[in-house]
């Protein structure tokens, strides 16, 4: 078991005490993931213990970190090549190696995206509660001092006054589908780096709610954007923003959620192989893709989440993004 304080390699066999003194929480051979492997996933979802995070946020990083499309191609011809080279050597060089060197190619590649996991077969080897039971061991004894896990902001911060946020200025009001999701982009600072007011479809925090309303009374031109998940059966009966606490927007706001356009194109999302009836949450991508499609939207420089990869801007190597 690799160490993840010192990182040496420490044999089973000695317990669960290194000699550095860190003691192992998890145990590979048992639980579905080492120590070693949780840190560096926690580092991931955190942006280097810079960023708060959700617990989504960190399965899909596990998600995404396992389900990469490592590309079999090489190791099949380096396979194929080194066995050309054998039969080559002993029979010298005839035109039937080719053909069974040419199956056993194809053989190999057929199998390679046959066994290729996808969303289901990893939920299934991996599932979320059980990860997330993992996770909760590891977090008892290495406070993830980033990880949100419950929503803690329904009453406003002691020091809070109404009159801060219209000083401040709001330039556009942001609904997320979900009340965690208004904890984690608030705890990130989202708010305060794109001069928006965040709430949830579902009216959370409440004692924002009366502010947006009346943001948005006086200003109609203030934008309401409703960035959502991406659901099949809400796209199919094209529902929206339908709550009633909304019900003063007459249906006037801006929606960027993830719908089949989006699914289909951003390639980070397709990484992950959804089934066609999978409900894909916001956190399925990466952080720092939506903040920084969040932050160009809302300053008018892209109007949907798919732009920023049509912009040929692959998140993987756009590098790690600051909220902010
Ligand atoms: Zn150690």
């Amino acid at each position: 078991m690799k160490c993840p304080k010192c990182e040496v390699n420490h044999p089973a066999k000695l317990g669960r005490d290194c000699v550095c003194g860190y003691r192992f929480i998890l145990n590979p051979k048992v639980d579905m993931i080492s120590d070693y492997k949780m840190k560096i996933l926690v580092q991931k979802a955190s942006n280097m213990d810079q960023n708060f995070f959700t617990f989504d946020h960190l399965y899909f990083t596990f998600m995404r970190t396992y389900l990469k499309p490592t590309s079999c191609l090489i190791p099949i011809i380096i396979i194929t090549a080194v066995l050309f080279g054998i039969l080559a050597l002993a029979n010298g060089f005839m035109i039937f190696e080719l053909y069974v060197c040419g199956g056993v190619f194809a053989v190999l590649y057929i199998i390679s995206v046959l066994v290729r996991p996808n969303t289901k077969k990893f939920k299934k080897i991996y599932p979320r509660a059980k990860f997330l039971e993992f996770f909760e061991l590891w977090d008892e004894f290495y406070k993830t001092e980033k990880f949100i896990s419950e929503t803690t902001m329904e009453n406003p911060p002691p020091d809070w006054k109404e009159q801060d946020i219209y000083d401040y200025g709001v330039n556009s009001i942001v609904i997320v589908d979900d009340d965690l999701t208004v904890d984690y982009m608030i705890k990130n600072e989202t708010h305060t780096s794109n001069q928006c007011l965040i709430l949830s479809e579902n009216g959370y925090p409440s004692y924002l709610m009366g502010i947006a309303k009346d943001i948005r009374e006086k200003s109609s031109e203030i934008p309401v954007y409703y960035f959502h998940r991406y659901d099949p059966n809400r796209q199919r009966q094209n529902e929206g923003l339908d709550a009633d606490c909304w019900s003063f927007l007459n249906g006037k706001y801006i929606d960027i959620g993830l719908d089949e356009k989006s699914v289909n194109e951003i390639k980070v999302l397709k990484d992950l192989k959804f089934g066609k009836n999978e409900v894909i949450p916001l956190s399925a991508l990466p952080p720092h893709f939506l903040a920084q499609s969040m932050s160009l939207i809302l300053a008018g420089e892209l109007v949907a989440l798919t732009d920023l990869a049509i912009l040929g801007l692959n998140p993987e190597i756009m590098g790690v993004m600051d909220f902010g």
